[in-house]
């Protein structure tokens, strides 16, 4: 019996390299920008979700792992970062110091949606979420965070689409007026959306139907329907995008999958992969009332989050294992002890070493150190072992000689240096 994956994951062998740098990328850009790691659970009680991301999205209604565990308590797989980081900044009151709280998070989420390119059912987002400040820097600042990561690793086509979802009052009025443009063509929308129009109409502007789609090129858009004030801030946000050579395109209908945002919300997109299909690649907006909604003060928050899969999938280049340094070769099982110690040496001195295991030809163990890329092969045999010395082979111009063990550390360093 082989056992299989579940359905919509996968390992990550091969690509460890590629997916370490995408990481190790957020953390330094973060560090620069004053983000700090959060690490919250895997598991969240699914009522958080339901409050938060709204019963009547996709991610809660459809595609979330719930399910109860043995005290009979309803958890939830998270599907997304944004719920508990919220709930980690009320229940750990971060909000008494009355600061600006600047996060970043990596780690695993779940949905369960038809795996296809791109789309699987545990994926992986970087995102940062920052609370307790609600001026328009912030949100251009994000936003550059992101489009800054893309550059860092060398993502170059990405595009940010932008919209202003307005503030609870502006919100209203394009509510009805949406509301009231639907009901128009009720008969040709799908039993869906004629919910969603009930309930939620302006989850309509995320319908992926083909018809509504079409209808949409006439409805109302949200940006006749600002207030002043929401308006202002709107071209605040691009202003200071503008200032930093961001270019960006307003898209009226972006609304998100999700209930929490309002002002700001944006998407970053990208061709994914071969067929070049153009897709968001990350999201994210202003939810300045998600913490007050589940039951924390009355403060401010913005962040992104983004698919590091689909970043992936869109990166044509790809980071290469660095190989390692030295890869010691005993010639004969009485230098084996001295080949042991001397591993350990070099591993002391931050020179990445293997040894070869096992007795082998000395021709298998100089593929072993090719396959291994190794920069030098260290052979020692009966010779090396009375003169307390190492042959040292450089594997690329195959030049060979014999260097002290005494000697070794600053030898095997010039030789890295010189490379450099
Ligand atoms: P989509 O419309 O493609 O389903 P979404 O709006 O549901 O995306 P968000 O909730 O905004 O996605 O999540 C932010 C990012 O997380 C997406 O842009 C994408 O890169 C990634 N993502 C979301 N769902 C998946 C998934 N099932 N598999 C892989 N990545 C995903
Ligand atoms: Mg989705």
């Amino acid at each position: 019996m082989v056992y299989k994956l579940v359905k919509g994951t996968s390992d990550i062998i091969f690509n460890i390299e590629n997916w370490r740098y995408l990481e190790e990328k957020a953390k330094e850009l973060c560090s620069i920008y004053g983000y700090k790691e959060i690490r919250t659970p895997i598991i969240e009680t699914a009522e958080l979700y339901r409050r938060s991301v709204g019963q009547y999205t996709d991610i809660v209604s459809k595609e979330m792992y719930a399910f109860f565990d043995k005290a009979e308590r309803f958890i939830a797989l998270r599907p997304e970062g944004t719920a508990g980081v919220v709930r980690a900044y009320i229940e750990n009151k971060i909000y008494s110091g009355n600061r600006i709280t600047k996060w970043y998070y990596i780690g695993p989420m779940f949905r369960y949606e038809r795996p296809q390119a791109g789309r699987s059912r545990q994926f992986h987002q970087f995102g940062v979420e920052v609370f307790n400040c609600s001026d328009p820097m912030l949100d251009a600042e994000i936003i550059a965070l992101g489009m800054k990561y893309f550059d860092s690793i060398g993502l170059y086509d990405v595009k940010v689409e932008l919209n202003s979802l307005g503030d609870v009052e502006s919100r209203k009025k394009y509510i009805a007026a949406l509301v009231s443009y639907f009901e128009k063509y009720e008969k040709s929308l799908n039993e869906d959306d004629r919910r969603r129009l009930q309930i939620n109409p302006l989850r309509v502007l995320d319908s992926k139907d083909r018809k509504v789609k079409e209808l949409l090129a006439t409805a109302p858009k949200i940006t006749s329907y600002l207030n002043e004030k929401s308006q202002t801030y709107f071209l605040k946000v691009l202003a200071y995008l503008d200032a930093l050579d961001i270019s960006y395109e307003v898209n009226p209908y972006l609304v998100r999958g999700l209930d929490y945002y309002q002002d700001t919300v944006f998407e970053f997109v990208a061709s994914l992969g071969s067929n070049n299909k153009v897709c968001a690649i990350g999201g994210g907006g202003r939810y300045d009332k998600l913490v007050l909604q589940l039951g924390g003060p009355d403060v401010a928050g913005v962040g992104f989050g983004i698919g590091l899969e689909r970043v992936l999938l869109s990166l044509t280049r790809s980071f290469l294992d660095k190989g390692i340094t030295c890869y010691i070769i005993p010639l004969e099982e009485k230098v084996r002890l001295f080949c042991f110690k001397l591993l350990f040496l070099l591993r002391e001195n931050n020179i990445r070493t293997d040894i070869a295991f096992e007795n082998k030809k000395l021709k298998n163990n100089l593929k072993t150190a090719l396959n291994l890329k190794a920069k030098f092969a260290l052979i020692i045999g009966e010779e090396e072992l009375r003169e307390d010395a190492v042959q040292v082979k450089d594997l690329k111009t195959k030049i060979q000689e014999k260097v002290a063990r005494t000697k070794l550390v600053s030898f095997l360093r010039v030789g890295l240096i010189n490379e450099k």
